[in-house]
């Protein structure tokens, strides 16, 4: 079986950088480019990787890229990689994924039934299983993906199974969550630091408050769920012990936090005190049913983080322009405060009435959104005349 390995992490459009950013913290050089961070290394980094990344979707083995004009060049370049040192006999390889883009090859289907066939054909012969006879696939899985980018085709096998945004805690979610990977990243792309308060006035499920207090507690995002990997017999479980036990020996859960959520809906807030318990971070986090228009603080220098509703997702469009605006003004007073808000509409800051000091185009999923960011003042507390 392989000990080294060459692997990409994939991400959301507009977060590589975050993610190039928390490899390198890894102590993993990296390579960052369009929705992907490119880098190398043995089982440790598939674990860590997988167990650490707060802002990524996937940790994928590349296992081999070559030109693919034709099905036959298809077929023999899928046929010549060493998949038998990934698959042992009886694993499952459904071919997971298969995408094609400014490529000769472009029918997916058939690139993807293509794929299958080389496999299985390489594995009958390393195996010595009788061709014409299908595989057993009673073992683990390795899902398989091909992706055609201009004729160039990369073979990749997942090693997180589900994605990374779903670290485990989320019980219930309510009717617009943002992905914990999401959340995570713009935490990291604010100024928030964890001796700063941080409010999000619209926390919904608590997404925020539950990724910023992880990330100020050094809390491993993935250490409450399992990997595709950890079901491979090649891997060794005890490695993986070693690097989950190390997290949890280096998580700070008795670091004082000032993190509050606040939501007008009752039930969102059950739900964001039962995710916050879901991590063991209960008592960490006030979660307290608020109306943004009722929010007050004397503290200063803190963070405010709102992912508050669109007019597509929860409100009616004068709802929300009434919202926008009551933000503005009770943003206002809180001049030390750093604001970050992110929302689809293009008009937000109009409605909210201050230009933003910076704007970030990203995705929520496929909606385009923007992260509107107002800066607060930095002043010492003996300068303050509040
Ligand atoms: N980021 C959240 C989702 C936020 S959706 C998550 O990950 O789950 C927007 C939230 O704003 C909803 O939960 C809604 O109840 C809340 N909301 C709407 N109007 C509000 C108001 N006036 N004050 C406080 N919260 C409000």
């Amino acid at each position: 079986m392989k000990t080294s390995f060459k692997l990409v992490a994939t991400a959301a459009a507009g977060l590589e950088a975050v993610v190039g950013r928390e490899i390198r913290a890894l102590g993993i050089d990296c390579q960052v480019e369009n929705g992907k961070v490119l880098f190398q290394g043995d089982l440790e980094t598939i674990i860590k990787t997988n167990l650490w990344l707060r802002a990524a979707d996937r940790v994928k083995i590349i296992v081999g890229q070559f030109p693919a004009r034709t099905f036959e060049e298809l077929f023999q370049g899928v046929l010549a990689l060493d998949w038998e040192n990934y698959l042992p006999l009886g694993a499952k390889f459904p071919i997971s994924k298969a995408k094609c883009v400014r490529s000769k090859l472009h029918n997916e289907p058939s690139v993807q039934a293509i794929t299958k066939k080389a496999v299985v054909k390489k594995l009958q012969k390393h195996y010595h299983r009788p061709e014409g006879v299908p595989l057993q696939e009673i073992g683990a899985e390795f899902k398989i993906e091909v992706s055609i980018l201009k004729d160039q085709a990369t073979l990749m096998i997942d090693t997180s199974g589900d994605s990374l945004f779903k670290r485990g805690y989320r019980t219930e979610k309510g009717g617009a969550p943002i992905k914990e990977n999401m959340a995570a990243a713009i935490l990291q792309l604010s100024n928030w630091f964890p001796d700063k308060p941080l409010i999000d006035p619209t926390c919904g499920s608590g997404t925020f408050c539950i990724e910023a207090a992880m990330m100020a507690m050094n809390i491993a995002p993935g250490f409450n769920r399992q990997f595709a990997f950890e079901k491979w017999d090649w891997v060794d479980k005890k490695l993986v012990q070693e690097v989950r036990d190390q997290a949890e020996n280096e998580a700070k859960y008795d670091l004082v936090l000032d993190i509050s959520g606040f939501d007008i809906d009752v039930r969102m807030i059950e739900i964001a005190k039962r995710n916050a318990e879901e991590v063991g971070l209960a008592d960490a986090i006030t979660f307290k049913q608020m109306r943004l228009q009722d929010l007050r603080t004397e503290k200063i220098n803190g963070v405010i983080i709102s992912n508050p509703p669109y007019g597509e997702r929860l409100l009616k469009s004068e709802e929300v322009d009434d919202l926008y605006a009551d933000m503005g003004r009770v943003f206002a007073p809180l001049k030390t405060w750093s604001k970050f808000i992110l929302t689809s509409d293009e008009a937000f800051e109009q409605k909210y009435g201050t230009p933003a000091d910076k704007k970030r185009k990203l995705y929520n999923g496929t909606l385009k959104v923007d992260l509107y960011q107002y800066f607060g003042q930095r002043v010492k507390r003996s300068e303050m005349k509040q």
